[in-house]
């Protein structure tokens, strides 16, 4: 990549906080609370299932198609469904109370995450952030994480009423940034999401496929696009 980079757009969950994790540990826990009785296998099989979400209720959710609220509860019902948990009926409140509280106390960032940040500091390069959390998550994350003085804006699916892959949140972020697209370097974790938007808009992008990140790359990658495997990797991009 010979082109300068003068900005970043930065994806938040599973770019530069391991959300993954977090939610794995606060699913884990919340089953717990829940079925007391059940094999302990069961409570981490829980919190695993509900993070990877077979179904991709959360998808559905990203396209539009079903309400934050009901995203999660299907997401619930199919997790507990699949591990044989008992029904809780109305406790899914309770469920997802004690779900937001733990998963905020397992708020981590990738140990490479400074190293990115600081170096993108140093450099002057303004830097938005560009997430589908809700509002309310993102500033969570956002402040938990320490990172909330870092971005000439935060996008959320709140913002402008639009998720990624949708252009125009990429579009927005460019206005917020001052600087032409092909100036700018998007990173993030998710081809279609955080990469394949930023690249049709003519920015440059670095796809983060970390070792653990169970994703594999295409052969017929766009070859505009740089696949890294850590934050560190970007560092050596920014010149
Ligand atoms: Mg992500």
């Amino acid at each position: 990549m010979s082109q300068r980079i003068s900005a970043l757009i930065l994806d938040l969950d599973d770019t530069l906080i391991d959300t993954r994790a977090a939610m794995v540990e606060a699913g884990t826990l919340v089953a717990k609370d829940l079925w007391p009785d059940a094999d302990p296998r069961r409570w981490r099989g829980f919190g695993e299932r509900y993070c990877f979400d077979p179904q991709q209720f959360y998808e559905r959710y990203a396209r539009g198609e079903i309400e934050f609220m009901e995203m999660r509860r299907l997401r619930f019902e199919e997790t507990r469904g699949h591990h044989e948990l008992a029904d809780v009926g109305d406790r899914f409140s309770t469920f997802e109370t004690d779900y937001w509280s733990a998963f905020e106390k397992s708020q981590a960032l990738f140990d490479d995450t400074l190293e990115l940040l600081d170096a993108a500091d140093d450099a002057g390069l303004p830097m938005s952030l560009v997430t589908n959390s809700s509002q309310l998550l993102a500033d969570m994350k956002v402040r938990i994480s320490g990172l909330g003085s870092r971005f000439v804006s935060v996008l959320t699916t709140g913002t402008y009423g639009i998720g990624k892959p949708d252009r125009r949140l990429f579009d927005h972020a460019r206005t917020d940034l001052g600087v032409p697209a092909a100036e700018i370097l998007s990173v993030g974790d998710h081809l279609g999401r955080d990469i394949t938007p930023a690249v049709q808009l003519g920015m440059q992008a670095a796809w983060l496929v970390r070792s653990d990140s169970h994703q594999s790359v295409p052969d017929n990658l766009d070859e505009r696009v740089q696949v890294v495997a850590t934050l560190g990797e970007v560092v050596a991009l920014l010149g």
